[in-house]
């Protein structure tokens, strides 16, 4: 479904579709794009891109929090669009690389391959990455998938500057079969859910995108900054993103126990 495009804070602004975030910060020397939803939403996103008054030419950085075809999946067509340089985790670079979905992947079966990609950087946790007058931080949240990143960086309007965080999704969603109680293929699952939302309970948080817009009320917010310009602002947005999906991961468990 498209989606108006907006300015989130600052220099960063909502690109994506309705339902799927993409998130463009913006540089006179260049830009970085975090996500590229599915390969059928570029077209949307390049316009939207366009219509906030930017090139994709100009992106020199294609950052991902998952690399589910849902977010991945138009990343391959908006580098070649833009000759970004792409930037990744380890695990995620792999699957760019390949476009094969491994079993560790707790969606193994289930979803999608994406376009492959003939060059990824590697990322590690807390990296700094630099494209033009922009840095963004790297935060590995594991748990959805193996690879999972967040992305921190500070936007400004007039003197008043924010932390802005884009978290990956931790919602503990798999193809049958798949226990993250118990997964030979993925064997840490509980610890690196455990490691992401400590990430978020701590991290600064003045504003947070996920990369469903939905799991953080993105539009009732966004309808009520017509009214109170400070909607999108809440430091505790995070904390809170993280209880939800303890909670999530709670009643998965008690599921996966039942099934012992
Ligand atoms: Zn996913």
């Amino acid at each position: 479904m498209p989606q108006e495009p907006f300015k989130i804070y600052g220099n960063a602004y909502y690109v994506g579709t309705h339902g799927l975030s993409s998130v463009l910060i913006t540089s006179p020397s260049g830009h970085v794009l975090i996500d590229g939803a599915l390969p059928e939403s570029v077209p949307q996103i390049v316009s939207n891109i366009l219509s906030m008054g930017f090139r994709v030419e100009d992106i020199r950085l294609i950052l991902n929090s998952h690399v589910h075809f849902d977010h991945a999946g138009g990343i391959a067509q908006l580098q070649k669009l833009s000759g970004a340089r792409v930037a990744a985790t380890r695990w995620t670079a792999q699957v760019m690389r390949t476009g094969v979905v491994p079993r560790s992947d707790p969606q193994f079966g289930i979803t999608n391959p994406i376009a492959r990609l003939a060059a990824v950087d590697i990322v590690s946790d807390s990296q700094t990455l630099r494209a033009g007058a922009l840095s963004l931080t790297a935060h590995v949240t594991p748990g959805h998938t193996p690879g999972g990143t967040s992305w921190t960086w500070r936007s400004c309007e007039g003197g008043r500057c924010l932390n802005l965080v884009y978290a990956d999704s931790l919602t503990p969603v798999s193809a049958g079969g798949f226990y993250f109680t118990r997964s030979r293929d993925y064997p840490h699952a509980l610890g690196d859910f455990e490691r992401s939302y400590k990430f978020l309970e701590s991290t600064p948080c003045d504003i947070l995108v996920t990369p469903h817009p939905g799991f953080i009320k993105l539009w009732e917010r966004l309808d009520q900054r017509r009214s109170s310009p400070d909607a999108l602002i809440d430091p505790t947005a995070c904390r809170v993103f993280a209880a939800d999906s303890r909670e999530l991961l709670k009643t998965r468990l008690a599921t996966e126990m039942g099934k012992r």
